[in-house]
Protein backbone atom coordinates (compact mmCIF):
# COMPACT_ATOMS: atom_id res chain seq x y z
CA UNK A 1 0.00 0.00 0.00
CA UNK A 2 2.70 2.37 1.06
CA UNK A 3 3.72 1.49 -2.43
CA UNK A 4 0.21 2.09 -3.95
CA UNK A 5 0.29 5.00 -1.69
CA UNK A 6 3.14 6.52 -2.86
CA UNK A 7 2.61 6.11 -6.21
CA UNK A 8 -0.85 7.91 -5.87
CA UNK A 9 1.16 10.86 -4.45
CA UNK A 10 3.70 10.88 -7.20
CA UNK A 11 0.88 11.25 -9.72
CA UNK A 12 -0.71 13.53 -7.51
CA UNK A 13 2.72 15.83 -7.24
CA UNK A 14 2.81 15.32 -10.81
CA UNK A 15 -0.23 16.78 -12.09
CA UNK A 16 0.22 19.38 -9.87
CA UNK A 17 3.32 20.81 -11.78
CA UNK A 18 1.81 20.22 -15.02
CA UNK A 19 -1.36 22.04 -13.98
CA UNK A 20 0.78 25.09 -12.84
CA UNK A 21 2.74 24.68 -16.07
CA UNK A 22 -0.09 25.16 -18.10
CA UNK A 23 -1.70 27.63 -15.61
CA UNK A 24 1.18 29.32 -15.87
CA UNK A 25 1.98 29.16 -19.63
CA UNK A 26 -1.62 30.30 -20.01
CA UNK A 27 -1.39 33.01 -18.19
CA UNK A 28 2.46 34.23 -19.68
CA UNK A 29 0.32 34.17 -23.28
CA UNK A 30 -2.67 36.05 -21.56
CA UNK A 31 0.00 38.48 -20.56
CA UNK A 32 1.99 38.98 -23.66
CA UNK A 33 -1.14 39.47 -25.93
CA UNK A 34 -2.52 41.80 -23.57
CA UNK A 35 0.74 43.72 -23.21
CA UNK A 36 1.10 43.99 -27.27
CA UNK A 37 4.83 43.03 -26.67
CA UNK A 38 6.03 40.98 -29.40
CA UNK A 39 7.56 37.44 -28.96
CA UNK A 40 10.42 38.62 -30.92
CA UNK A 41 10.65 41.60 -28.07
CA UNK A 42 10.27 39.43 -25.87
CA UNK A 43 12.64 36.72 -26.23
CA UNK A 44 15.20 38.83 -28.05
CA UNK A 45 18.45 38.96 -25.96
CA UNK A 46 19.33 42.18 -23.83
CA UNK A 47 22.43 42.03 -26.92
CA UNK A 48 20.25 42.47 -29.59
CA UNK A 49 18.26 44.82 -27.64
CA UNK A 50 21.68 46.92 -27.13
CA UNK A 51 22.67 46.42 -30.52
CA UNK A 52 19.16 47.86 -31.56
CA UNK A 53 19.35 50.77 -29.18
CA UNK A 54 23.13 51.07 -30.31
CA UNK A 55 22.20 51.43 -33.86
CA UNK A 56 20.81 53.99 -33.83
CA UNK A 57 22.68 55.57 -31.10
CA UNK A 58 25.39 54.92 -33.63
CA UNK A 59 23.06 56.86 -36.55
CA UNK A 60 22.43 59.45 -34.03
CA UNK A 61 25.77 59.92 -33.10
CA UNK A 62 27.43 60.40 -36.34
CA UNK A 63 24.07 62.34 -37.49
CA UNK A 64 24.45 64.84 -34.52
CA UNK A 65 28.16 65.36 -35.78
CA UNK A 66 26.81 65.60 -39.25
CA UNK A 67 24.25 67.58 -38.52
CA UNK A 68 26.39 69.95 -36.61
CA UNK A 69 28.97 69.87 -39.34
CA UNK A 70 26.78 70.28 -41.84
CA UNK A 71 24.78 73.44 -40.59
CA UNK A 72 28.41 74.84 -39.31
CA UNK A 73 29.68 74.14 -42.42
CA UNK A 74 27.78 75.97 -44.23
CA UNK A 75 27.40 78.39 -41.74
CA UNK A 76 30.93 78.65 -41.45
CA UNK A 77 31.80 78.57 -45.07
CA UNK A 78 29.50 81.38 -45.93
CA UNK A 79 29.79 84.10 -42.78
CA UNK A 80 33.69 83.97 -44.14
CA UNK A 81 32.65 83.47 -48.17
CA UNK A 82 31.06 87.15 -46.95
CA UNK A 83 34.04 87.94 -45.30
CA UNK A 84 36.45 86.80 -47.49
CA UNK A 85 34.77 88.85 -50.32
CA UNK A 86 35.49 91.45 -49.00
CA UNK A 87 38.78 90.34 -48.05
CA UNK A 88 39.72 88.99 -51.55
CA UNK A 89 38.56 92.75 -52.75
CA UNK A 90 41.37 93.80 -49.79
CA UNK A 91 43.72 91.71 -51.65
CA UNK A 92 42.62 92.99 -55.17
CA UNK A 93 43.13 96.68 -54.42
CA UNK A 94 46.86 96.72 -53.43
CA UNK A 95 47.10 93.68 -56.05
CA UNK A 96 49.39 94.92 -58.68
CA UNK A 97 48.25 98.20 -60.81
CA UNK A 98 48.56 97.15 -64.52
CA UNK A 99 51.88 98.22 -66.12
CA UNK A 100 49.24 101.06 -68.26
CA UNK A 101 45.82 102.04 -68.71
CA UNK A 102 44.00 104.19 -71.47
CA UNK A 103 42.72 106.05 -73.50
CA UNK A 104 41.13 107.57 -69.90
CA UNK A 105 39.05 110.87 -71.08
CA UNK A 106 39.75 113.39 -68.83
CA UNK A 107 37.20 116.18 -70.41
CA UNK A 108 35.87 117.17 -73.52
CA UNK A 109 36.67 119.60 -75.89
CA UNK A 110 34.26 122.46 -76.90
CA UNK A 111 32.81 120.20 -79.76
CA UNK A 112 32.33 116.75 -77.29
CA UNK A 113 35.26 114.62 -78.52
CA UNK A 114 37.07 112.93 -75.81
CA UNK A 115 40.39 114.21 -74.41
CA UNK A 116 42.55 110.81 -73.67
CA UNK A 117 45.28 110.08 -71.40
CA UNK A 118 47.28 107.09 -71.65
CA UNK A 119 49.43 106.57 -68.45
CA UNK A 120 52.51 104.06 -68.42
CA UNK A 121 53.58 102.41 -64.82
CA UNK A 122 52.95 102.58 -61.51
CA UNK A 123 55.76 104.64 -59.31
CA UNK A 124 54.92 107.41 -57.25
CA UNK A 125 57.11 110.17 -59.42
CA UNK A 126 54.25 111.70 -62.29
CA UNK A 127 55.73 112.69 -65.44
CA UNK A 128 53.71 113.87 -68.34
CA UNK A 129 53.91 114.73 -72.51
CA UNK A 130 51.12 117.15 -73.91
CA UNK A 131 50.64 116.67 -77.93
CA UNK A 132 48.42 118.61 -80.51
CA UNK A 133 47.72 121.86 -78.15
CA UNK A 134 47.83 123.35 -81.43
CA UNK A 135 45.49 120.69 -83.36
CA UNK A 136 46.12 119.84 -86.75
CA UNK A 137 48.22 122.73 -87.51
CA UNK A 138 50.44 120.79 -85.41
CA UNK A 139 49.41 117.50 -86.22
CA UNK A 140 52.46 115.70 -86.22
CA UNK A 141 52.88 116.43 -82.44
CA UNK A 142 49.63 114.44 -82.17
CA UNK A 143 51.47 111.70 -84.32
CA UNK A 144 54.41 111.30 -82.08
CA UNK A 145 52.33 111.35 -79.17
CA UNK A 146 51.15 107.76 -80.84
CA UNK A 147 54.53 106.66 -81.70
CA UNK A 148 55.78 107.24 -78.16
CA UNK A 149 52.47 105.41 -76.86
CA UNK A 150 53.02 102.26 -79.09
CA UNK A 151 56.92 102.13 -78.28
CA UNK A 152 56.33 102.29 -74.32
CA UNK A 153 53.19 99.69 -74.79
CA UNK A 154 56.34 97.45 -76.63
CA UNK A 155 58.92 98.64 -74.04
CA UNK A 156 57.41 98.94 -70.36
CA UNK A 157 60.82 98.33 -69.58
CA UNK A 158 62.06 101.75 -70.15
CA UNK A 159 59.64 103.51 -67.38
CA UNK A 160 61.40 103.42 -63.93
CA UNK A 161 59.85 101.61 -61.30
CA UNK A 162 59.80 104.77 -59.47
CA UNK A 163 57.75 106.69 -62.53
CA UNK A 164 54.15 107.02 -63.70
CA UNK A 165 54.12 108.76 -67.55
CA UNK A 166 50.75 110.31 -68.70
CA UNK A 167 50.47 111.18 -72.24
CA UNK A 168 48.06 113.56 -73.39
CA UNK A 169 48.05 112.87 -77.42
CA UNK A 170 45.88 115.42 -78.29
CA UNK A 171 44.12 118.65 -76.33
CA UNK A 172 42.65 120.11 -79.12
CA UNK A 173 40.85 117.52 -81.12
CA UNK A 174 38.64 119.93 -82.33
CA UNK A 175 41.45 122.06 -84.35
CA UNK A 176 42.79 118.72 -85.52
CA UNK A 177 38.95 117.52 -86.67
CA UNK A 178 39.14 120.75 -88.88
CA UNK A 179 42.36 121.24 -90.88
CA UNK A 180 45.58 119.41 -90.88
CA UNK A 181 46.89 123.29 -91.66
CA UNK A 182 47.31 126.65 -89.79
CA UNK A 183 43.36 126.70 -89.92
CA UNK A 184 43.23 123.56 -87.20
CA UNK A 185 45.21 125.22 -84.66
CA UNK A 186 42.62 127.17 -82.55
CA UNK A 187 39.44 125.05 -80.57
CA UNK A 188 36.22 125.72 -81.72
CA UNK A 189 36.09 128.78 -79.99
CA UNK A 190 38.74 130.63 -82.14
CA UNK A 191 41.05 130.29 -79.06
CA UNK A 192 44.87 129.59 -79.08
CA UNK A 193 45.03 126.99 -76.46
CA UNK A 194 48.91 128.34 -75.41
CA UNK A 195 47.19 131.56 -74.56
CA UNK A 196 44.63 130.78 -72.62
CA UNK A 197 46.61 130.03 -68.75
CA UNK A 198 46.24 131.68 -66.02
CA UNK A 199 50.14 133.39 -66.20
CA UNK A 200 50.70 136.55 -67.91
CA UNK A 201 47.03 135.91 -69.51
CA UNK A 202 45.92 138.90 -71.65
CA UNK A 203 42.97 138.37 -74.39
CA UNK A 204 45.05 140.08 -77.17
CA UNK A 205 48.39 141.26 -77.45
CA UNK A 206 50.98 142.92 -80.07
CA UNK A 207 50.97 140.44 -83.14
CA UNK A 208 54.63 141.68 -84.20
CA UNK A 209 56.83 138.46 -84.15
CA UNK A 210 53.82 136.88 -82.97
CA UNK A 211 50.96 134.25 -84.87
CA UNK A 212 49.57 135.78 -87.67
CA UNK A 213 48.32 133.00 -90.10
CA UNK A 214 45.13 132.84 -88.33
CA UNK A 215 42.81 134.74 -85.94
CA UNK A 216 43.08 133.74 -82.36
CA UNK A 217 42.55 135.06 -79.06
CA UNK A 218 43.33 134.46 -75.62
CA UNK A 219 39.83 133.23 -74.55
CA UNK A 220 36.90 135.40 -72.65
CA UNK A 221 39.00 134.72 -69.32
CA UNK A 222 41.83 132.96 -68.41
CA UNK A 223 41.13 129.22 -68.23
CA UNK A 224 38.00 130.17 -70.32
CA UNK A 225 38.21 126.82 -72.55
CA UNK A 226 37.06 123.27 -71.44
CA UNK A 227 40.40 121.70 -73.07
CA UNK A 228 42.71 124.20 -70.62
CA UNK A 229 40.28 123.27 -67.42
CA UNK A 230 40.05 119.87 -68.24
CA UNK A 231 44.35 119.75 -68.65
CA UNK A 232 44.48 121.98 -65.42
CA UNK A 233 42.65 119.70 -63.56
CA UNK A 234 44.18 116.90 -64.30
CA UNK A 235 47.56 117.96 -63.39
CA UNK A 236 46.44 119.30 -60.10
CA UNK A 237 44.86 116.09 -59.61
CA UNK A 238 47.99 114.77 -59.75
CA UNK A 239 50.56 116.49 -57.95
CA UNK A 240 53.03 113.96 -57.91
CA UNK A 241 53.50 115.17 -61.80
CA UNK A 242 56.90 117.24 -61.63
CA UNK A 243 58.19 117.42 -64.67
CA UNK A 244 56.61 117.42 -68.40
CA UNK A 245 56.98 118.49 -71.91
CA UNK A 246 54.72 120.07 -74.18
CA UNK A 247 55.29 119.30 -78.23
CA UNK A 248 54.58 121.90 -80.64
CA UNK A 249 56.28 122.64 -84.09
CA UNK A 250 58.03 123.81 -85.49
CA UNK A 251 61.49 124.95 -85.25
CA UNK A 252 62.18 127.61 -82.52
CA UNK A 253 63.85 125.15 -80.40
CA UNK A 254 63.21 124.07 -76.75
CA UNK A 255 61.32 126.74 -74.36
CA UNK A 256 61.54 126.41 -70.49
CA UNK A 257 58.86 127.10 -68.08
CA UNK A 258 58.18 129.97 -65.84
CA UNK A 259 58.22 133.72 -65.77
CA UNK A 260 61.08 133.47 -65.38
CA UNK A 261 62.11 129.66 -65.88
CA UNK A 262 63.32 127.96 -62.59
CA UNK A 263 66.21 125.83 -62.64
CA UNK A 264 64.39 122.62 -62.58
CA UNK A 265 63.19 123.59 -65.86
CA UNK A 266 66.28 124.91 -67.55
CA UNK A 267 67.91 122.03 -66.59
CA UNK A 268 65.51 119.47 -68.44
CA UNK A 269 65.67 121.67 -71.21
CA UNK A 270 69.53 121.31 -71.46
CA UNK A 271 69.85 118.07 -70.77
CA UNK A 272 67.21 117.60 -73.70
CA UNK A 273 68.49 120.06 -75.96
CA UNK A 274 71.85 117.12 -74.82
CA UNK A 275 70.26 114.34 -76.75
CA UNK A 276 68.22 116.22 -79.59
CA UNK A 277 69.29 119.09 -82.24
CA UNK A 278 66.79 121.41 -80.86
CA UNK A 279 68.41 124.35 -79.45
CA UNK A 280 68.61 125.59 -76.00
CA UNK A 281 68.14 128.70 -75.44
CA UNK A 282 65.27 128.69 -78.37
CA UNK A 283 65.13 131.17 -81.08
CA UNK A 284 64.14 134.52 -79.80
CA UNK A 285 61.66 135.67 -82.30
CA UNK A 286 60.36 138.86 -80.28
CA UNK A 287 57.08 137.36 -79.72
CA UNK A 288 56.10 138.39 -75.97
CA UNK A 289 54.28 134.78 -75.09
CA UNK A 290 51.13 135.40 -72.81
CA UNK A 291 48.53 132.87 -71.05
CA UNK A 292 51.22 130.11 -71.92
CA UNK A 293 50.78 126.73 -70.44
CA UNK A 294 54.72 125.68 -69.42
CA UNK A 295 54.70 129.32 -67.62
CA UNK A 296 51.45 128.06 -65.95
CA UNK A 297 52.53 124.49 -64.72
CA UNK A 298 56.10 126.45 -63.97
CA UNK A 299 54.01 128.28 -61.26
CA UNK A 300 52.97 124.95 -59.70
CA UNK A 301 56.53 123.78 -59.39
CA UNK A 302 56.57 121.57 -62.30
CA UNK A 303 59.66 121.33 -64.25
CA UNK A 304 57.82 122.39 -67.99
CA UNK A 305 59.03 122.70 -71.62
CA UNK A 306 57.78 123.94 -74.61
CA UNK A 307 59.49 121.54 -76.88
CA UNK A 308 59.60 122.47 -80.96
CA UNK A 309 59.83 119.33 -83.41
CA UNK A 310 61.44 120.19 -86.29
CA UNK A 311 58.98 120.95 -88.52
CA UNK A 312 55.03 120.82 -89.17
CA UNK A 313 55.67 117.22 -90.92
CA UNK A 314 58.30 114.78 -89.07
CA UNK A 315 57.81 113.64 -85.60
CA UNK A 316 62.06 113.29 -85.19
CA UNK A 317 60.93 110.01 -83.38
CA UNK A 318 64.54 109.08 -82.73
CA UNK A 319 65.39 111.80 -80.95
CA UNK A 320 62.05 111.90 -78.94
CA UNK A 321 62.83 108.34 -77.71
CA UNK A 322 66.03 110.00 -76.50
CA UNK A 323 64.04 112.67 -75.14
CA UNK A 324 61.46 110.60 -73.90
CA UNK A 325 64.39 108.74 -71.56
CA UNK A 326 65.36 111.88 -70.23
CA UNK A 327 62.30 112.78 -68.81
CA UNK A 328 61.33 109.70 -67.45
CA UNK A 329 64.95 109.56 -65.74
CA UNK A 330 64.80 113.66 -64.66
CA UNK A 331 66.31 113.49 -60.88
CA UNK A 332 65.05 116.62 -59.17
ZN1 LIG B 1 52.16 124.96 -80.97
Amino acid sequence: MPATGSKSLGRLVAGFWVFNFILGALLLAAWVLSSKISIREFFISPTATLTATQSPSVTLTSSPTLTPSLSSTPTATRTPTTTLTPTQTATQTPSPIPFSDGPIVIGYSVENRPLEVFRFGTGPIGRMIIAGMHGGSEYNTIQLADLLIAYLQAHPEIVPANVTLYILRDLNPDGEARAHSPAGRANANGVDLNRNWDANWQKDWPRDYCWILTPVNGGSAAMSEPETRALSAFIEGHPSINALINYHSAALGIFAGGLPPDNYSIRLAKAVAAVTTYPYPPINTGCDYTGGFTDWANERGIAALDVELADHVHTDYDMNLKALVILLNFKR
